[in-house]
């Protein structure tokens, strides 16, 4: 009786509630829902069966389908290179000027002056160099690739020598023996886990030798009885061999850090004084801008690695160029508050102080909170287990355990963090903008206590 109810698959997408859908998404949708429905019926788990609701079930899953699954959230982990929540934030204006490269034909493999083919990468290369005072750059998809092409370029079959402490392995499963491996470079390990000296270095340098390479050691840290060589001892010592030598900066910063963040951890343009023949980092940690991988340094070895036929599978799209040429010129033009990273980074204790109170005025009838002043990371494999001072609002609940508070926060959207079993909303990268949203969905969750 009740299968005899069910609509035709061909009559049901004729209901005039599917007018302006895809005919074709809205048929096969359909087609789901009426076989599941038939077969529901014939288990005797379906004993009546509405065609209003079988027409909204079929909009509902077309609209989930047709949503787009990345959404816009509001960070308040404190963490501000956040890996998992899309690492560095681009501005407004930074991506206007793009917006006309990807919506008009432009000159990316074009010579204005010539009329003839010119050079994908000659553009962003001229903003580098005017930057960092290097003799020559590249950019490939992301810093990992960097370190894959520069290794396949110069080191297959040959060795190159790294330090047992820098090893690492950095999150989405980048080891980088592993990457080593692949691109055929052969892994010369010296030193022990906890300490590598210059002497090690120049023990293993035999005929096979082709880099010596300083890898960033980006999230972990080793502390007590440990020593590491500094780039420049490992740079020198390669010059006296006529080896490349070749830091993997991995987060890599243009100028001085706050807090004391950079002590320890030079920033590319000191590194640049060093005159190594190749440093390589990522676009879109401390530097601040789109998912890239920067190498710079001597021209000669990198119009080598412009020779490799892999770099045509590990290059960059216009959009990433536009970008990125984008943000370099903030550098050069120190509009540095248009670098969302280190606009957050740099934002005075006072300030967040502020906006606070003001996120916990607004709050006062409806939720108890609490402003504390505490720590927080920079993230994204940067200057590991370096705090820098932050200020959160601590959310005050009787009843509710932190994580289901937590989880009603992440369901609107508002990533948060547990600090000694308290939910904290931590305003170092909660951004200025997105202050009133946060405090509407607030006050739209908790309003009935
Ligand atoms: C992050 C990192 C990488 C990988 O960079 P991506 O831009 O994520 O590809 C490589 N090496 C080091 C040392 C890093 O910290």
């Amino acid at each position: 009786m009740l299968l005899k109810s069910i609509p035709k698959v061909d009559r049901f997408i004729t209901n005039i509630a599917f007018e302006g859908l895809a005919k074709s998404l809205i048929t096969k949708i359909s087609k789901e829902k009426i076989s599941n429905l038939r077969e529901n019926i014939l288990q005797n788990k379906i004993l009546s069966f509405d065609e209003n609701l079988l027409i909204k079930d079929v909009i509902d899953e077309y609209k989930n389908i047709t949503s787009s699954s990345l959404k816009p959230l509001i960070n308040a982990t404190g963490i501000i290179v956040h890996t998992n929540l899309g690492r560095s934030l681009l501005h407004k204006e930074t991506l206007e000027k793009a917006f006309n490269i990807a919506t008009s034909y432009n000159n990316l493999e074009y010579d204005l002056q010539k009329g003839q083919r010119g050079e994908r990468y000659e553009h962003i290369t001229k903003s580098l160099k005017e930057l960092l005072d290097c003799e020559d750059a590249l950019v490939v998809n992301n810093n990992a690739s960097a370190v894959f092409l520069i290794l396949n370029t110069f080191c297959k079959n040959k060795e190159v020598v790294v330090s047992r402490g820098e090893l690492v392995e950095i999150g989405g499963s980048f080891r980088v023996p592993e990457v080593m491996n692949q691109s055929g470079a052969i892994l010369k390990e010296i030193g022990t886990t906890n300490k590598t000296h210059l002497r090690d270095y120049e023990n293993a340098i035999c005929e096979k030798t082709s880099m010596l390479m300083k890898v960033h050691k980006s999230n972990y840290e080793i502390v007590g009885f440990s020593s590491e060589v500094k780039f420049e001892d490992i740079s020198n010592l390669a010059k006296q061999h006529n080896l490349i030598d070749y830091y993997d900066m991995g987060s890599g910063h243009i100028d001085e850090l706050p807090y004391g963040l950079g002590k320890n951890e030079p920033s590319i343009k000191e590194l640049m004084k060093q005159n190594p023949s190749l440093l390589s980092f990522s676009g879109d940690k401390l530097l601040g801008s789109v998912q890239a991988g920067i190498i710079i340094g001597k021209k000669e070895l990198i119009s080598k690695i412009k020779k490799n036929q892999l770099l045509r599978m590990l290059r960059v799209d216009k959009i990433t160029l536009a970008l990125l040429e984008e943000s370099i010129n903030l550098y050069l033009k120190n509009e540095l508050d248009k670098i969302p990273t280190l606009k957050m980074l740099n934002t005075s204790i006072e300030m967040l102080e502020n906006r606070a109170k003001k996120v916990q005025k607004s709050l006062e009838n409806i939720l108890k909170t609490e402003v504390l002043n505490t720590n927080t990371l920079v993230g994204g494999g940067t200057t590991p287990n370096r705090k820098i001072p932050t200020v959160a609002l601590s959310l005050e609940f009787k009843d509710f355990k932190a994580n289901k508070i937590e989880k009603i926060l992440r369901d609107n959207l508002i990533i948060s963090r547990i600090e000694n079993d308290k939910v904290l909303l931590d305003f170092r990268t909660i951004l200025e903008e997105d202050l009133e949203k946060l405090e509407n969905i607030l006050k739209e969750i908790f309003k009935n206590g």
